[in-house]
């Protein structure tokens, strides 16, 4: 069988959801026994968010290749438990970069470069390549953005040849668009929809599903009527139905033929139907928790959904593993003071303090661990979170109130994290962080190596900064231990407090590998915690 593509594209209002539908359907393909992957083609001009502020664009997702990505990369490694690549996030920023390189490099020598043909061959290759490793027999390939922008155009026109180019039941158009509600008239409106196809079929790209995403069930005639002025088949107007979970998603897909209507399409033959028996399982203890904890997560993001992402899925997936519901109380670490620390936290029964960079919210941070650290509040620290308990344990337990981390405080007498040796010849700031996936050794009798099952791990990371090892003497024999080094180099990735209930700070980003199926063991570990208190 051919390599199947599968283009998703979105209309009339952002974030309806693209990743969601995206992944839903991969999964109900892969449980039908498909190698299936997502790509993301992105239309900003940054090469990839790595150097985006949260606020812009939600969390920067990083994969086991180092890449840093959209969150959305995030969602598919979640709904189909494989690892993405560098591969599967590509910006305008990319494809711009490696057509003027060839420009000066002369590979157009004598030929005017232009958007049609050089830009969209250059977006064209990039949607086919992972499909040329015959490792997958269906990508799903999301188009960031909205139709109708401008600068989403040439992925769409990269998507209007390749339909012409590509066998026809090798590829599938599926246009997710939303059909507002208005409460004054009581009626579901189709005319944003309608303009919306209008649009995309005007660039030439004909959808072959309408995925309609509605607060309130589509009649029977609202989709005769989306199909009569869509040009779709009757039965290829589909509703995706404000879910309780995004994991309740691909369920709903199936019970509306998304995924049969794809095989159909691709002439996929030989399919088995959807096994989602595991699915249901999570889906089914994450339905009716008989417990309840309540975990503050402490940052400077907190007021935007998506820039924790990762760390709520996997409070998530922790939850429905110890047949809990997790309440994350989000608090804002520039509120967090030693006035107001006792009040902010009361009541919780673990703490758990963000990744983040630079000096907002840092001081919050650290009352955040200290509360943690004298109450025996259930504690993990990720990335920044894990450097400023390390800096609260040298102010306020050996006694050095200069104690800080070189990030802020390049000149401070104790700086207790200083930069990488590694990152002191950087100057560029994109892509130069010690990014992906390294190995770490686990002590035999840590907290870390009891939760994970083994003393061998790898993990995610995403950082400049390290624990200064010139101090590790002076922290271990006042208490706090280094549990976990990277074999190679000896840079330490976990510290804990063997005498708290449960303390642990990792320099990496365990949110990143956790999925519903496999949960993350630090979180099962910290929300079992909580629990027991
Ligand atoms: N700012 C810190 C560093 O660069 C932590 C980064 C993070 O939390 N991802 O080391």
């Amino acid at each position: 069988m051919n390599t199947k593509y599968i283009f998703i594209t979105g209309g009339v209002a952002s974030s309806l959801g693209k990743g969601i539908i995206a992944s839903s359907l991969a999964k109900l393909l892969q449980t039908r026994g498909l190698r299936v992957t997502i790509q993301k083609f992105d239309p900003y001009i940054n090469i990839d968010p790595g150097t985006l502020n949260p606020y812009e664009h939600g969390e920067c997702y990083v994969t086991e290749d180092g890449a840093e990505t959209d969150l959305d990369l995030g969602h598919y490694e979640r709904f189909l438990g494989v690892y993405t690549s560098k591969a599967n996030n590509v910006t305008t920023g990319k494809i711009y970069h490696t057509v003027i390189t060839k420009e000066r490099e002369g590979a157009y020598l004598g030929k005017t470069v232009q958007i049609v043909p050089h830009i969209t061959d250059e977006i064209k290759r990039r949607m086919l390549l992972l499909g040329q490793t015959g490792a997958y027999d269906v990508i799903l390939t999301e188009i960031g953005g909205t139709v109708g922008d401008m600068e989403s155009q040439p992925f769409i026109e990269a998507v209007r040849q390749l339909q012409w180019e590509l066998p026809e039941e090798d590829c599938m158009s599926i246009h997710l668009t939303l059909i507002p509600y208005l409460s004054a008239a009581k009626e579901l409106k189709t005319k944003p929809t309608q303009h919306s196809v209008q649009m995309l079929q005007q660039s030439g790209v004909k959808p072959d599903v309408i995925v309609c995403r509605t607060e309130h069930p589509l009649t029977p005639e609202l989709r005769r009527k989306i199909a009569l002025f869509c040009n779709v088949r009757p039965g290829h107007v589909i509703q995706s139905i404000d879910a309780w979970s995004i994991y309740q998603v691909p369920l709903n897909m199936h019970e509306e033929h998304l995924d049969e209507l794809a095989v159909r399409k691709l002439q996929i033959d030989n399919y088995a139907q959807p096994d989602l028996s595991r699915w249901k399982v999570f889906l089914d203890r994450l339905a009716h928790p008989s417990r309840e904890v309540e975990i503050a997560l402490v940052g400077k993001y907190v007021e935007l959904q998506d820039a924790y992402k990762s760390i709520r899925e996997a409070f998530v997936h922790a939850g429905a593993a110890n047949d809990c519901k997790v309440s994350v109380r989000l608090v804002h670490s520039e509120k967090v003071t030693p006035e107001s620390v006792e009040t902010l936290l009361a009541g919780v029964d673990g703490i758990l303090v963000a990744p983040g960079f630079g000096e907002r919210g840092l001081e919050g941070k650290i009352c955040a661990v200290r509360h943690a650290r004298e109450k025996g509040i259930p504690f993990l620290g990720i990335c920044l979170g894990m450097q400023m308990c390390v800096v609260e344990f040298a102010r306020n337990v050996l006694g050095w109130a200069d104690a800080a981390s070189a990030e802020v405080r390049p000149d401070s007498p104790h700086p207790v994290i200083c930069m990488m040796e590694e990152q002191k010849k950087t100057t560029v700031k994109g892509g130069t962080m010690r990014l992906g996936a390294f190995a770490c050794e686990l002590s035999p009798e840590s907290l870390a190596a009891n939760l994970y099952g083994r003393t061998r791990i790898s993990e995610r990371h995403r950082h400049r900064y390290e624990f200064n090892s010139e101090y590790l003497g002076t922290f271990e024999e006042a208490g706090m231990k280094a549990t976990g080094h990277n074999p190679d180099t000896g840079l330490v990735e976990v510290v804990e407090l063997p005498d708290h209930p449960f303390f642990i700070g990792v320099q990496f980003h365990p949110e990143y590998k956790s999925t519903p199926e496999n949960p993350h063991p630090l979180f099962v570990g910290l929300v079992r915690a909580a629990l027991n208190r």
